[in-house]
Parts: structure tokens; sequence; C-alpha cells
């Protein structure tokens, strides 16, 4: 078999141990903003922060990126650290962006005593009228000679609470002709005057996003930052900020003190310093990620909550019965690249068929019931009869299934007046009963109707001699085998069919279009988007007892229907099913 050839971002973490880069070091982090709860792209982002550093022998940590003080959400908090736990990741630590705010601090006045940041008074218009074109150079701004002593001043009196936001900005003194347009004088701090949730009303000042990430990355020691490809601007800034940070660890009496860099002990002398490298987002079609609007779906009632079976997050697939390895066989499907790409709804699902397959237990399920009386069959009587749990793993054994005179079938394998193709129950056609009998519908009397001629009950007889696992058994007929279950212990069940939650193919360029084209915004394009036919609740579904009686999040197939899961909403009483993915491909026409 051909070996498939490593990511480039894998590529890379090999080569840079191999050379010994970093002590042989390696160290990754995740960064989510916890504004929300993680989605499938941010799988794609975890599989390699935690799984590479796992496979190479690395440390990754979980770093809250919580440089905008936001009102507090232990929900978002406590929520993303279970979803990377349920993907099967673990980190060596938890830091927040919030940890390493003196330390910026301390950096940005260095920064302003080395005359490379000044604090400029200008009004956020005037500082973007002044940035100049891609094909023009922006203008100094006044304030970007003034001396170093007054900048000093005010970026203290920026943080004391008392200057109103917008009033000052502190920006890094780099090149308003820069071609980069981020180089030109970046802002690096901003007063908001909101408290923090961790560091309560300490700073009024706050670091900007670039000039925090790198720093936070070479403050903790990390060798390799994977971010997505719209970050690729930003990298040289990354860089220059990085080197920055260098520079002034160098003046510094103890520099292996800040930050957690004495964790790295005497691999500190080796530590070169973090490297931001950018990878394919993961975009999906019939799919709209972004926390921005799955915000929108929650609050605006649009779903149920963030673990809606809808909804792409990582919790609403779990609830939905996706498995881990299921995701992370799609990503290392997908592979990183340096490209943008839409991927294939479709390979997402047969990479989960494939894992589900091995995995989910083989149960009868009936979701639209029809009688069936075996006239044959004597009344009062039941069987237990064997299934096996899973054919892909014997280990996973097996369970009984009872038998008896009347059963629950699915009301569309029976036709009265059958076409010629139609290969399930009809009067005098034979079909097989998983796991039990054969069975022929009656030809003189082959069903009850209603006043409406809605079937109501099937007649057939059995024919004894074909219990499954008897000689009689193989005797060969036309007919299908279908699904039943025993009308005497089949418990009523809740079943949760989902169609496709949007109208389009690429919902992410709809929104773009209703916002930009029809001014049509938020809550409101969403809900003109949306397939109004995006989930049928069935009530009156009969399924055995075994798959009743299993615990919430359990994988199933429904057999000759397709994957489900238990819903945590399931009680003894009335359990719930949620419906994964069908046993085959329906995305393409
Ligand atoms: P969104 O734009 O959906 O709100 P985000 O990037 O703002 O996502 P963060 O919490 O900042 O969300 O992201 C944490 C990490 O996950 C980042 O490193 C980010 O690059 C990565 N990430 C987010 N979305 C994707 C995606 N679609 N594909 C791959 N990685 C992603
Ligand atoms: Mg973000
Ligand atoms: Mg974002």
């Amino acid at each position: 078999e051909e070996k498939k050839s490593l990511s480039f971002v894998e590529q890379m973490v090999k080569d840079d141990l191999a050379e010994g880069k970093n002590g042989g070091r390696m160290q990754t982090r995740f960064p989510p903003e916890p504004n929300g709860y993680l989605h499938i792209g941010h799988a794609k982002a975890i599989a390699i922060d935690f799984g590479l550093a796992k496979k190479y022998g690395g440390e990754c940590n979980l770093r809250f990126d919580d440089t905008n003080p936001v009102k507090e959400d232990t929900e978002f908090i406590e929520n993303i650290e279970q979803d990377i736990k349920w993907l099967g990741y673990d980190w060596a630590h938890v830091y927040y962006a919030s940890d390493y705010f003196q330390e910026l601090w301390d950096f940005a006045v260095w920064l302003i005593k080395q005359d490379r940041a000044y604090v400029d008074e200008q009004s956020a218009e005037v500082i973007a009228q002044q940035k100049g074109t891609t094909t023009s150079p922006g203008t100094n701004s006044p304030y970007r000679d003034r001396p170093v002593e007054e900048s000093l001043k005010l970026f203290e009196f920026m943080n004391s609470g008392k200057c109103e936001p917008g009033k000052m900005v502190l920006r890094a003194k780099i090149d308003m002709a820069h071609p980069n347009m981020l180089f030109r004088d970046p802002l690096i701090y901003r007063v908001l005057n909101i408290p923090h949730v961790k560091t309560g009303d300490k700073w009024n000042a706050y670091p900007m996003y670039d000039f925090t990430h790198g720093q936070c990355d070479f403050l903790e020691g990390v060798t390799h930052s994977w971010c997505t490809l719209e970050f690729v601007e930003h990298r040289p800034l990354y860089d220059l900020f990085v080197g920055w940070m260098k520079e002034w660890l160098g003046t510094l009496e103890n520099p292996q003190k800040l930050g957690y860099l004495e964790n790295m002990g005497d691999k500190f002398a080796d530590f070169e310093g973090p490297r931001q490298t950018e990878f394919n987002k993961l975009n999906l079609n019939y799919i709209l990620l972004s926390k921005r609007n799955l915000r929108t779906l929650v609050s605006e009632g649009l779903v149920n909550g963030w673990d809606d079976p809808r909804m792409p997050t990582i919790c609403g697939f779990r609830r939905r019965g996706y498995s881990p390895e299921g995701i992370k066989n799609f990503m290392e499907k997908i592979g990183y690249t340096k490209i943008d790409a839409l991927n294939d709804m479709a390979l997402f699902e047969s990479a989960l068929r494939d894992d589900l397959n091995t995995r989910a237990l083989r149960v009868s399920a009936v979701l639209d019931p029809v009688k069936v009386v075996i006239t044959n069959y004597p009344e009062g009587q039941q069987e237990m009869l064997t299934a096996i749990n899973n054919p892909e793993n014997e280990a996973d054994g097996t369970h009984e299934v009872e038998f008896s005179r009347e059963i629950w079938i699915e009301r569309d394998d029976f036709m009265e007046v059958a076409e010629k193709k139609f290969m399930r129950l009809a009067p005098g056609k034979e079909v097989r009963l998983k796991n039990a009998y054969i069975i022929k519908c009656d030809e003189e009397h082959p069903c009850d109707k209603d006043a409406d001629g809605k079937v109501t009950t099937i007649y057939c007889t059995y024919d004894p001699e074909t219990r499954s696992g008897l000689p009689g058994a193989n005797r060969k007929i036309k007919g299908k085998t279908l699904h039943w279950v025993s009308c005497h212990n089949a418990v009523k069940a809740e079943v949760r069919l989902y169609e496709r939650l949007w109208k389009m193919e690429n919902p992410r360029d709809e929104l773009k279009r209703l916002e930009e084209e029809e001014g049509i915004k938020g809550a409101d394009a969403l809900r003109q988007m949306m397939n109004p036919d995006n989930l049928h609740i069935l009530t009156d579904c009969y399924i055995e007892p075994f798959a009743a009686k299993l615990p919430a999040l359990s994988y199933l197939q429904f057999q000759r229907i397709g994957y489900f899961n238990v819903d945590p909403d399931s009680t003894p009483e009335k359990p719930v099913f949620n419906k994964t993915v069908g046993l085959k491909d329906t995305w393409k026409k």
C-alpha cells in the first residue's frame, strides 16, 4: 500500500525535531475566544494543535483568548473544555491571555522608551484616513514624534479609568509607507474602561490582538503556532513583535521569570521563539460556521440551543450521533493545505459512516408502523430469537429479540397492489423477517383497511421450518429481508429526523449576498435562508426493548434505515432517538 505523505504542518514538525530546533522541544496551543461554543471548524485546528503535540511527544496548552473584557461566561469555558475532552484530547495547562496583561504592559512601556511606540490622540476616523492605500503611502500622525516622556504619561492616563475610550490609542512606530498596510503604525493598545472577568478593574487599556497573540505564544514557550490563512499577512507583524520581545528580554535581568517561560527549564536557552504557520480553514457545503451566526441562531430561538443536533457545533454533532473518531477521520481525509477549499458534506458523512459501521449496535425500529398478524402462530405465545449486535465486531456479542403473533413492520414495506419490481410484502408474496422466519402474505384476505382506505392490519402466515439458524432458513425467496418488532414488547419511541438546515449549498455566500446586496442582516437573513422543513419529529415509532434501555449517546444502527443516537431527552418510558446519518449518500442528486 502506498504511504500517504504527511501534511505540510506535520512535515514541518518532523523536520524541526530532526534538526533539534528549540532543543528538540515541541509545544503548541489551542486559543479559543470564550465567546461561544466550539464548532466543527475548531475541530480541524484541535486535530493538529492537540493531535500533533500528542503524536510527537510535545505539549499542547489550552489558552483562552480573553483579551476582550466581555462579560463572564463560565458556560463557554466549561463547554469548550468538555468538547476538547470528548474529542479525545487533554491539555498540559490551561492559560488565559489575560495572564500576560502585566508583561504586555511592561513590554509596551519599554517600546515607548525605545521610541518604537507613541500615544496618538487622533480619532479612529482620522487615523484610518491617514493609512493611505495599497498604492499610496500613508501620512504620519502629528503625534508621531511627540516626546517619549509625554507618551509614557499619556499611556498611564489611558489606563487610569479617566480616559474616555477612543480619545487616545497606543501605536507602534513602524513605517507609514510600508507596503504591508498592517505595518503602518498599527494600534497596539486601546481604552475600554470595562472591568475584566479575571483581572477586575486593574486594566482600562487593553492590548490589541496583533500585539497579544504572538506575545502570549512567546511567554508560554510555544514553538509551533498554527492558525488559519487569513493571518498570512499578519505574520510579518507577528515576527516583528516577537523579535522586539526577544530584544526586550535581553535587557532583563531574569527573563525566565516572565510568563510561563520557566516551565521549559534549561531548554529556555534553546528557545528560538514561536513560529506562526497558516493552514486552510474548514469550510463545508450546506453548513454555516462562525460563532457570530451560531450565536444568533441560539439567541433568536431558531434552533433549540447550542447542542441542537442541527447545529454544526461539537456538542450539536455529539448529540446528533457523530463520533470523535469519525470527525478525526474526516480531518485526516481533507488534510491541511495552503489553499482555501469548500469541502463536501458527503465526504464528511462517508467518514462518519465508516466509523459508525464499526461501533453502532444493530437494532430494530419501525418508524411508520403497521401491524402484521401471523395467523398460524399461536396466540399468547412468544419466543426469543438471537440478534447479532454488530457483524463488524464479534466481541460486541448478541442480544435477544422477541417474536410473537403480532409484529410491527414499516408501512411502506407493504403494497396491496404491488408493482412488478416490488420485492417486499404483497398478497401471496414471501419475505424474510430479520433474525426470524419467512412469512407469506394472505392472498385471499391480505389486509384490513379503515374508512379512508388506509391499511390497518396485514395478514400473513409463517413457515416454522425457516427459523433463523435452522436448515430451512436457507430456502431461497425472491422477497427482501424486512425489519420488524414484536407488538407484545415493543417500546413506543420518538424519533427526530433532520433535514438540511439551509436551503442552499453555500449558506456563507448567500448570507454575504443578502447582507451586502439586499441589506438583510443577522437573524432576518438567517430566517430567510433556513429550510423550513428541517426537522421531522415522529412520535409513533416502535423500538425493541434492548435499544430502549441504552444510555444517552449510544451509537445505533436502525437496520435498513440509518445510524441513530440516543438523545439525552430519553426516559425509560419514552426513549428519544436522533437520526445521525442515512445508510447511503443522499447529498448528491
Ligand atoms: P469563528 O470565526 O467561527 O467565530 P474564531 O476563529 O473567531 O471562529 P476562535 O475561538 O478565535 O474562533 O478560534 C480558535 C481557533 O480555532 C483559532 O486558532 C482558529 O484559527 C481556529 N478556527 C476557527 N474556525 C476554524 C475553521 N473553520 N477551520 C479551522 N480552524 C478554525
Ligand atoms: Mg476569534
Ligand atoms: Mg472569528
